[in-house]
């Protein structure tokens, strides 16, 4: 029983109403926390849980923008800078008509973690908005990220808060919001990334976190004696995070079967032609899984309601698309067919029921915050380029990564043995990414 962890998991509750993302993640990682508060007691009496869990500072304001019809929108933008223990608030901003302030707390508490298990001087932060992206043109993208930006731009800095992309939020977009901050603040400087090659972008960055997801799961499979070759590997998503994790699980030698959207998910018994799917996502942003089955022989399209993609037989999971889209029944069915090991590329993609279920069947687990830990950690290595004025070459970058990535499943799987649960890398990624951010926490004084 977390008997120490559970008060505070209560006051967060209390506090943040309604936030059931956030009341999520405070509950996953502080339960697995409580064998370190039962060892360090100082950190209880100098009440460093309960400044961990509210943020620094959290920002919300009007996006005021005209449509192409001269019509006025208005959305709602978030920046919450949840901890600067470690460095500068670093975090992507997420376009979704789904976003609201528990969202951005959610990702914000467990970017803290992340950020922390990447080894690099960095904070936790995030951002985003109600706007949604689809059906709208390139110049009603600009405008809103014009609009987003103008506001955003007096809480942001290279040495203050470097926000990124996530869902939504993709090379055109850090392009559009890069260019009125300059214009806003004369001032060409790393205060994004996720910039573009040639004006301040690190090579290998919109491959990092798809790769990375796979170095990680490599390293997983790797210390219980398993490898991806000739394994079926299921993938959800379609975008960022999924078309470069197909595209590295493939070059180690598995057949990747699946991809998904909102609308369904294609399965591929000969294998995702992943260089077909970002020919046809490139022509147009817009577009879905679908049209993959349509050009490709072979291919079939199972629409939602008509079956889940964990039904799909397979040996590893890559949940690669967003949160809470692997639930407890999920779980069972992957189990069931004989699925060893489970990474979450996208954000708590899992919920914890079916966490919970995967470890005690001894299913291994990569939680989140280790495995997609890629994006951010290149996202850094790009500000370490743009503050030397240095371009490092793909190579340079990608080997970086698979560093960092290797690295962080070690001291996972090293603090899960040392705390007396060995084989649980959730509980290992939260104790060493907590275990950094408190000895900062505790040196910096009360804050
Ligand atoms: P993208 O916007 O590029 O792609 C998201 C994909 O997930 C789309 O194909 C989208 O389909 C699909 N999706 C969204 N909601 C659902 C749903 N309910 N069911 C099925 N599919 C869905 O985002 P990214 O690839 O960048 O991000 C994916 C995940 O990875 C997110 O959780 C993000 O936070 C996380 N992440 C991303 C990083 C990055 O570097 N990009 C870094 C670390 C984590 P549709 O178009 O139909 O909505």
């Amino acid at each position: 029983m977390a008997k120490i962890a559970q008060q505070y998991i209560d006051i967060a509750k209390k506090r943040n109403p309604g936030e059931v993302e956030f009341h999520q993640t405070i509950e996953e990682v502080l339960t697995s926390l409580e064998p370190v508060l039962q060892a360090h007691p100082e950190y209880v009496e100098s009440g460093l849980i309960e400044r961990l869990i509210e943020p620094e500072r959290q920002i919300m304001f009007r996006v005021a923008w005209v449509d192409d019809k001269g019509k006025t929108q208005v959305n709602r933008g978030f920046r919450v800078q949840f901890n600067s223990a470690l460095g500068p608030y670093k975090g992507g901003c997420r376009f979704h008509p789904s976003v609201y302030l528990g969202i951005i707390k959610f990702l914000g508490f467990e970017q803290i973690f992340k950020n922390s298990l990447t080894g690099l001087p960095i904070g936790g932060g995030k951002g985003g908005s109600d706007f949604d992206p689809k059906g709208k043109s390139d110049n009603e993208i600009m405008r809103f990220c014009q609009a987003f930006m103008t506001e955003l731009s007096k809480y942001i800095g290279a040495d203050t808060d470097v926000p990124a992309g996530d869902i939504g939020v993709g090379g055109r977009e850090i392009g559009f919001m890069f260019g009125q901050y300059k214009r806003l603040t004369n001032k060409f400087e790393g205060v994004l990334t996720g910039k573009g090659i040639g004006w301040g972008g690190s090579l290998a960055r919109t491959e990092a976190t798809g790769f990375g997801t796979v170095y990680y799961t490599r390293e997983m499979l790797k210390a219980n004696g398993k490898d991806f070759k000739g394994k079926t590997v299921v993938v959800s998503g379609a975008g960022n995070v999924a078309q470069y994790a197909v595209v590295k699980a493939q070059e180690y030698g598995a057949n990747v079967v699946t991809l998904s959207d909102s609308k369904g998910y294609v399965y591929d018994a000969n294998g995702i032609d992943a260089a077909l799917w970002i020919k046809i996502k490139t022509a147009n942003n817009d577009a879905r899984v679908a049209e993959y089955a349509a050009q490709k022989p072979g291919a079939k399209f199972v629409p939602v309601g008509e079956g889940r993609i964990w039904d799909v037989k397979c040996d590893v999971a890559l949940p690669c698309a967003t949160q809470n889209e692997l639930l407890i029944d999920d779980a069972k069915k992957l189990h069931a067919n004989g699925c060893i090991a489970v990474a979450e590329g996208a954000n708590m993609p899992c919920s914890n029921e079916a966490v919970t279920y995967m470890i005690e069947n001894k299913m291994l687990v990569g939680p989140a915050k280790a495995v997609n830990a890629g994006g951010v950690a290149v996202s850094a290595l790009e500000m370490s380029q743009n503050s030397q004025r240095l371009e490092w070459t793909f190579e340079e970058v990608d080997s970086k990564l698979d560093a960092i990535m290797t690295n962080i499943f070690k001291v996972s799987d090293e603090a899960a043995k040392a705390y007396g649960m060995p084989g649980n890398y959730v509980a290992g990624a939260n104790i060493a990414g907590f275990l950094k951010v408190a000895k900062a926490m505790m040196a910096q004084g009360i804050l």
